[in-house]
């Protein structure tokens, strides 16, 4: 699979332009993938110029090196009227509706093959009732149990 990765707030804590502090187990789950099952990882960033190249030297020195970097391959060129949108089957972004999922709950999705919800109950508490809810009435009942934590 081709997996787009975002990088300020995903792989590293957001201090843009700065490199923020690192996110636990962003770098080693991505290696992981790479490594286990052989994605193509594409960094796909806001990030140009000199503040890519610092996201990418420091993904490197810490073992990871992308497929490509801002391109769907790496010696792509960029022509005025191609779409800006990297084409990859998964998009891994703080930014993703519901935020940034634990990297662990990450590694599980993709290594589970599936990326629609319906298909994603093992992610949930095993202590949980056993009568299924829907995943609007689950989605409330997170909400409401993320509010109780606010204070
Ligand atoms: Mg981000």
């Amino acid at each position: 699979m081709t997996i787009a990765v975002d990088f300020d707030g995903t792989i590293v804590e957001h201090a843009y332009p700065k490199i923020g502090k690192p996110i636990p187990f962003a770098l080693e789950v991505l290696k992981r993938l790479q490594r286990e099952d052989h994605h193509k990882l594409i960094l796909w960033t806001m990030r140009e110029g000199k503040l890519l190249q610092e996201a990418i030297d420091y993904c490197e020195k810490n073992g990871l090196k992308f497929y490509a970097c801002n391109k769907n391959y790496p010696d792509e060129e960029w022509k005025e009227d191609d779409s800006r949108k990297i084409g990859a089957d998964i998009y891994i972004d703080d930014r993703n509706i519901g935020g940034l999922p634990d990297w662990g709950i990450i590694y599980k999705i993709i290594k589970s093959g599936s990326n629609t919800i319906q298909d994603l109950d093992f992610l949930m508490d095993d202590s949980r009732p056993k009568t299924k809810k829907n995943w609007l009435i689950r989605l409330g009942e997170a909400l409401d149990n993320s509010q109780r934590y606010q204070y």
